[in-house]
């Protein structure tokens, strides 16, 4: 059995319905899903999958791009006040930085505000951070520390740098998780960094509906395929499928508490 510590349930890029997806994956061998929200109103889908699905658990939080149209502190006391709305929710995420040309994105300062008041809110609810980072290493490593010296754990969220940001993760406290770009031409560093990482402290996902592995690139990602994340992982570790399937397993339940 895996998990799939990170995808996105619902989303209506899916051409088929969510019981359907989530019984494939089951089918697949996966135990248990982190659904992961990204706005205020996607966090409410979210959590209402959580609530129909025993093996479906949620983060909620404010991609760095969302909710453009509100102001931070709307946007606090909403994403505080929908974090009591279930004993499923597990982590504060996806939220953090992407310094990209996302078009009519958030600025670099708002998007640090915006990652601050949902790192408060991990450290106020005891919750691990589900971190999003594209673009920025140096300046989220200078965020998190004095969250991280208050306790503060979570996980690289789909993964893709090379050995020395890996282990700034790792003296933060922070897992490393896999998504099926270790099966990408091209990604030669990464593999190495899959190859290396410690094996209590690594997760795998697939972010679904988006990152699908090499053979499906054009298609669209489901939780399904995170077992081939982690053959793909076993294959770089020159180790068993089993061993990969059962050391991420309790990885996961070990970050997020789950029971
Ligand atoms: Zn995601």
């Amino acid at each position: 059995m895996v998990i799939d510590s990170h995808c996105h349930l619902p989303h209506k890029k899916y051409p088929k319905d969510l019981a359907q997806v989530i019984s494939d994956a089951q089918a697949a061998g996966v135990g248990k899903f982190i659904s992961v929200g990204t706005s205020l109103s996607e966090n409410l889908h979210v959590l209402d999958v959580a609530e129909r699905y025993p093996d479906v658990y949620c983060a909620l939080a404010i991609y760095p791009h969302e909710d453009r149209d509100q102001t931070l502190d709307t946007l606090r006391q909403e994403l505080a006040r929908q974090l009591k709305m279930s004993t499923k929710i597990v982590a504060v995420g996806e939220c953090g930085l992407d310094i990209t040309e996302w078009e009519g994105g958030r600025y670099a300062q708002d998007q640090i505000d915006l990652f601050e008041m949902q790192l408060a809110l991990a450290i106020e609810h005891k919750l691990p951070l589900i971190l999003h980072n594209r673009g920025g290493d140096d300046l989220v490593f200078d965020i998190l520390k004095p969250y991280v010296a208050q306790g503060l754990s979570g996980v690289a969220h789909c993964f893709s740098s090379d050995q020395e940001v890996a282990q700034r993760y790792l003296d933060f406290n922070f897992y490393l998780s896999f998504s099926a770009m270790i099966t990408y031409k091209g990604r030669e560093t990464l593999r190495s960094v899959a190859a290396w990482a410690p094996l209590d402290r690594i997760l795998v996902e697939t972010d679904a509906p988006y990152l699908p592995p090499q053979h499906l690139r054009g298609q669209i990602n489901e939780p399904k395929n995170v077992v081939e994340v982690a053959k793909k992982l076993a294959e770089i570790r020159k180790v068993d499928y089993e061993t990969v399937a059962e050391a991420t397993y309790s990885n996961t339940v070990k970050l997020f508490n789950l029971h």
